[in-house]
This record gives C-alpha cells, sequence and structure tokens, in this order.
C-alpha cells in the first residue's frame, strides 16, 4: 500500500539493473545503499543540492547595490538587484532585507565582504556597539 507521502515513478530497466549491480558492491553496502529506492533517492538529492547551489549567482557589484541572478525565477534567468539601503542589504523583487536573495548575498565572502565594508548589517544581527 502507497503511503500518502511517497509516489512512484518509472525507471528504465537498464537503469535499475545497473543500480543493482552496483548495490552488490561493499562500497554501496558501507554507504548504506539497501535498495534502488534508497540508492535513487540519494541521488536525487545530490542533484537538487547541484541545483540549490546554482540558484543564484552573483552578477556584478555596483554603487548602489549588487545583481544577483536568480534562475527560479520567471522570466527564467530574472536579475534581482539587492540594494544598499542606509545600513540594511534590501531586495528591490521581494521588498525585503531577509529573503532568500539578501540571505545569499551575505552567504558568498566576496559579497559579504562588500556588505560589511558599507558599514551594512544582516537582518537579524545585532551591532556590537549597541
Ligand atoms: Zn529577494
Amino acid at each position: 500500500m502507497m503511503r500518502d507521502d511517497f509516489t512512484s515513478v518509472s525507471l528504465n530497466r537498464a537503469l535499475v539493473i545497473q543500480i543493482r549491480r552496483v548495490l552488490l558492491t561493499v562500497g554501496a553496502q558501507e554507504n548504506g545503499l539497501t535498495s534502488v529506492a534508497k540508492f535513487v533517492e540519494l541521488a536525487i538529492r545530490e542533484k537538487l543540492g547541484d541545483i540549490e547551489i546554482k540558484r543564484f549567482s552573483h552578477v556584478s557589484t555596483l554603487d548602489d547595490g549588487i545583481r544577483i541572478l536568480d534562475n527560479w525565477m520567471k522570466p527564467i534567468g530574472s536579475i534581482v538587484t539587492v540594494s544598499f539601503k542606509d545600513e540594511w542589504a534590501w531586495c528591490d523583487h521581494c521588498e525585503d532585507m531577509s529573503c532568500v536573495h539578501v540571505q545569499y548575498a551575505w552567504a558568498i565572502p566576496e559579497i559579504r565582504k562588500v556588505l560589511e565594508e558599507r558599514g551594512l548589517r544582516q537582518s537579524g544581527a545585532k551591532r556590537s556597539n549597541t
């Protein structure tokens, strides 16, 4: 019986045979890969991780903000501006200072350095002198 939080997909038979061969290896068993489902789940999770990382990329840094490419926005590949607004990094698209675009900006060391050099602070972070 299918559980509500699971669904099924059809895989190419030759691919499943190949996965079953891999499951017989010591390496697969040492990594807890005991079934085709576990193998496929791990492979998909790894791929999703890659896609998540590639969602954003830094396009440019200007005097008034940074430009970030967001591949999940429509139209595909929209550019978002995170502006330097008072003491905050402010996303012009989301109209927020803690959205994923601002979080991305703070997470990238070279962008973070620019934000810190401009005296901006991260939403939720407290100033050390207050
Ligand atoms: Zn945003």
